[in-house]
């Protein structure tokens, strides 16, 4: 009897370290994903062309990648940190989205940041990263 059980569970257990594995195997279809659909890039914005079922990730990823260009556009790539005061030409800066503030076409949502302070900024707020590993 004790064997059967000990069969069985190796077999149907749920694994919590294949986690990782199955977040590729979810990169990895949403990628095929996108290859089926026509995505355009138009005024520094990607347009989704075709509706597909399950879009809700692609709208996020549209928002993300459209307001970063945005950023870059109109308030140029940052060349300061806003956090540390760091402004040395040879670190590179990001624009960040602010704690508790949405993905808006609005200044005020984001900040300048230096590597380091992004990253500092990324380590609070585990759920943008989370979102930003989806779409890397
Ligand atoms: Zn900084």
């Amino acid at each position: 009897m004790r064997t059967s059980t000990t069969f069985k569970k190796g077999h149907i257990g749920y694994k919590p370290w294949l986690g990782k594995e199955r977040d590729l195997e979810t990169k990895k279809k949403i990628s095929e994903k996108l290859k089926g659909n026509k995505v355009a890039f138009k005024n520094g914005q990607f347009i989704r062309a075709v509706g597909n079922r399950n879009n809700k990730w692609l709208g996020e990823k549209v928002g993300y990648y459209g307001i970063h260009n945005w950023l870059s556009k109109y308030f140029g790539q940052p060349k300061l940190c806003e956090q540390c005061g760091e402004n040395d030409i040879n670190k590179r800066y990001e624009w960040a989205l602010r704690k508790n503030a949405k993905y808006e076409r609005k200044r005020k949502n984001f900040i300048r940041l230096c590597k380091k302070c992004h990253n500092y900024l990324d380590g609070v707020s585990i759920e943008l990263q989370n979102r930003r590993n989806m779409y890397a």
